[in-house]
């Protein structure tokens, strides 16, 4: 069995009467955190009911399909998985019914100890059917002692470690749990007289819910129709968010620790100028759409003028969500379109939020000198990815990364372009700001918060 590794949405709400078709709209504005798998649990108070499927929301779900699932409660899930992983049985949320109990588990993160439990488990006569460390989760619960549920899930809960932003549905409650380090973000909302929880405050926005508090880290929340009640606060200090959530996972338009996510992005690009200066460039262009920010802000700093000089094809999807390099570098190709009149016998500055593999900039910086720019300038508006992610992000191996074991000469020189600066960590703590939080940016130190076991 192969395990798996993902990023992921979750969303959930409790006390309308159509949960499910708000639950279907809160993951339509979390897509970008996972397109491979989607699925919903709703429950009426009796009976949980759960749908799920391989590819968009959009694609999953029917009317038909969104009618079935009854009830004023429910949680949903989108699936964003890495290679290999992609099949139905690694589909969440997770449902996990036994004489006594039935819950459902949507979780976006990934464990550090998914090995060392899953081997108990399974001495234990546990019976996996996925590679997913989600499904685990469910069997530690299960497995825990204690009289009633909420017992169980604080004592299998206190067993994780590394990162889990966790929605558990029972047929009356809905817990909202955030690891001690608080790694994956995890919201909370209201709308109407419900509440909302997602992964992102940008599901609110679509929904015109408004947004409440960030779920604490270390917290379990248990809302049910009495409403809000801490069971457990157990947060670590200091706390450890991914830092790559403000640079490219996270929507702009979400407000992340409560400060708006725009905001750094462009904040992240003016610092990117005073740092790394493109002096005598024409043109400032980014890679659509996770660079535009950025290279916005490196505009304004640098008095060097912002045009578009890609168009991306907005259905095209993502390169990432290819698996195989080869497809990935196909991409490329299929993703942006040059405008030749625009970059013509320019010096240009090309601006995006990370380089990872180096394929989408590779093939980009070839683009641009094909269609008759004079010179690139590559800006980036996040320090080099020198190590994987163990705790959520598609970044899996030391050898996949450009910038592992390389200079920034030695990645320029593999790019292709004239010149090559990226944002120093100090520079992007800068652009964030202030925030009640500490961070995880492992991927860029190689030192992590939690001890990796696998
Ligand atoms: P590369 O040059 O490494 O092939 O691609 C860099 C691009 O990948 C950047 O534009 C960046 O926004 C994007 N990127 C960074 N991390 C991720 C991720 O986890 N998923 C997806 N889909 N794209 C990512
Ligand atoms: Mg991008």
């Amino acid at each position: 069995m192969k395990f798996v590794k993902e990023a992921c949405g979750v969303f959930g709400i409790l006390g309308y009467p159509e949960s499910a078709r708000i639950t279907f709209f809160g993951l339509y504005s979390l897509q970008h955190r996972g397109q491979e798998s989607a699925g919903i649990a709703a429950s009426d108070g009796k009976k949980i009911r759960i749908e799920r499927g391989m590819g968009l929301i959009s694609q999953v779900f029917t009317e038909e399909k969104i009618k079935s699932l009854k009830g004023h409660l429910a949680i949903g899930h989108n699936r964003y998985s890495t290679t290999g992983s992609s099949l139905i049985a690694n589909a969440q949320p997770f449902l996990f019914q036994s004489d006594l109990w039935s819950f459902a588990v949507a979780h976006n993160g990934n464990l550090s100890n998914t090995k060392f439990l899953r081997k108990q488990l399974s001495r234990d006569g546990v019976n996996f059917t996925s590679g997913s460390d989600s499904e685990v989760i469910g069997h530690v619960i299960l497995r825990s002692k204690g009289r009633s549920f909420e017992d169980k899930l604080i004592k299998g809960t206190a067993l994780l470690e590394g990162a889990f932003s966790l929605l558990i549905l029972t047929k009356d409650k809905i817990y909202a749990i955030r690891d001690p380090l608080g790694i994956r973000p995890l919201v909370l909302g209201k709308f109407r007289s419900s509440w909302v929880v997602a992964s992102e405050t940008c599901a609110f926005s679509t929904i015109g819910a408004a947004y409440k508090r960030d779920i604490r880290p270390g917290e379990i929340l248990r809302i049910d129709k009495k409403g809000l009640k801490t069971v457990v606060h157990n947060g670590k200090n200091p706390s450890a968010f991914c830092i790559f959530e403000y640079i490219y996972f996270s929507r702009p338009d979400s407000f992340i620790n409560g400060r708006l996510g725009y905001l750094t992005r462009l904040q992240a690009g003016q610092e990117l100028a005073k740092e790394h200066p493109a002096t005598g460039a024409d043109l400032v262009i980014s890679i659509p759409d996770s660079g535009t920010s950025s290279a916005l802000g490196f505009s304004q700093e640098s008095k060097i003028p912002f045009l578009e000089g890609l168009i991306k094809n907005r259905y095209l999807g993502r390169t990432f969500i290819q698996p195989e390099q080869e497809l990935r570098k196909l991409g490329v190709k299929l993703k942006f379109n040059p405008l030749p009149e625009i970059l013509k016998g320019k010096k240009i500055v090309l601006i995006d939020d990370s380089i990872v593999r180096g394929t989408t900039t590779a093939g980009v910086v070839k683009m641009l000198k094909k269609f008759g720019a004079k010179e690139v300038h590559l800006r980036i508006s996040s320090p080099p990815i020198i190590s994987p992610c163990f705790l959520g992000i598609d970044i899996e191996r030391y050898r996949e990364l450009i910038a592992h074991g390389k200079s920034v000469e030695q990645i320029r020189r593999k790019l292709g372009a004239d010149s090559l600066g990226y944002l120093s960590l100090l520079g992007l703590k800068k652009a964030i700001g202030e925030v009640d939080c500490d961070f995880c940016d492992g991927c860029f130190t190689g030192s992590y918060p939690v001890e990796i076991k696998g």
